[in-house]
């Protein structure tokens, strides 16, 4: 079984005082066991929000990095500096990125790979725009994003990544995906994870939904078989929140 896993990406969103007051009200109403809980705050915020859910089960991640150890690279980050900020997890990828900072398949693999070798947990983000959507290509353009990903990556840590299947078009827009949409892609993204590997690998790596996820939506949405949990972005920064987590109650 499979232990859900839902992420609140806060994107570029909250100063380090603003980002305290939300965790603090969060951190008081989540408390669960059944569902891995992680927020990612801005890199200013992370060792705020870090030392505000000391004790707590709540993860924290950050929303990008670097794949070198260190070097001319202004105005990024490296995997060891986001580990010694408490940082456990690390969005890669995600399409706001991949469109406004030129990540391609490449970059993508690059930094999925140092994440693995450092010990955080990646969630990488998949997705096709609306363009793509109304070509009915999502088939192709996701599998393809998937293999690029997991380039040179071993069966035992792609167990471990997590994808986060993200429509452009349903981020931010309020448009979600409908849950029988949002399961297709999430069935095929597993497909691939067995063709690249085997059914064992398949049958343990998580997959999230993302885009325009809410509480009036996750219980469907999480109610799906290929979908094991959701990347939140506008509601995460709110008490939905709370409600998203604890989806089915
Ligand atoms: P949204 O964002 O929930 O605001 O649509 C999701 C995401 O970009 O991860």
């Amino acid at each position: 079984m499979r232990k859900p896993i839902i992420a609140g990406n806060w994107k570029m969103n909250k100063t380090a005082e603003e980002a305290k007051t939300l965790i603090d009200m969060l951190k008081d109403k989540i408390n669960t066991d059944k569902v891995e809980v992680v927020v990612c705050p801005t890199f200013t915020s992370l060792t705020t929000v870090v030392k505000e859910l000391e004790g707590s089960n709540i993860g924290v991640g950050a929303q990008n990095m670097h794949w070198a150890d260190c070097g001319a690279y202004t105005g990024e980050i490296s995997a060891q500096m986001l580990l010694e900020a408490g940082a456990k997890y690390v969005i890669i990828g995600h399409s706001e990125r991949r469109e406004y900072f030129n990540e391609t398949d490449e970059t993508v693999n690059n930094k999925l790979i140092k994440a693995i070798a450092e010990g955080l947990v990646p969630i990488v983000c998949v997705g096709e725009s609306l363009e793509q959507r109304e070509a009915d290509i999502q088939e192709k353009v996701v599998t393809e994003q998937v293999v690029a990903a997991f380039k040179n990556v071993e069966a035992k840590d792609a167990q471990n990544t997590v994808v986060a299947y993200e429509p452009i078009w349903a981020i931010g827009t309020g448009k979600t995906a409908t849950s029988q949409q949002a399961e297709e892609v999430c069935g095929w993204v597993r497909e691939t994870i067995e063709k690249l590997y085997d059914a064992e690998t398949a049958q343990k790596a998580r997959i999230q939904y993302g885009g325009s996820v809410n509480a009036s939506n996750v219980d469907e949405l999480m109610g799906m078989e290929n979908i094991d949990g959701a990347l939140v972005g506008g509601a995460s920064l709110k008490e939905d929140f709370v409600s998203i987590v604890n989806f089915g109650s």
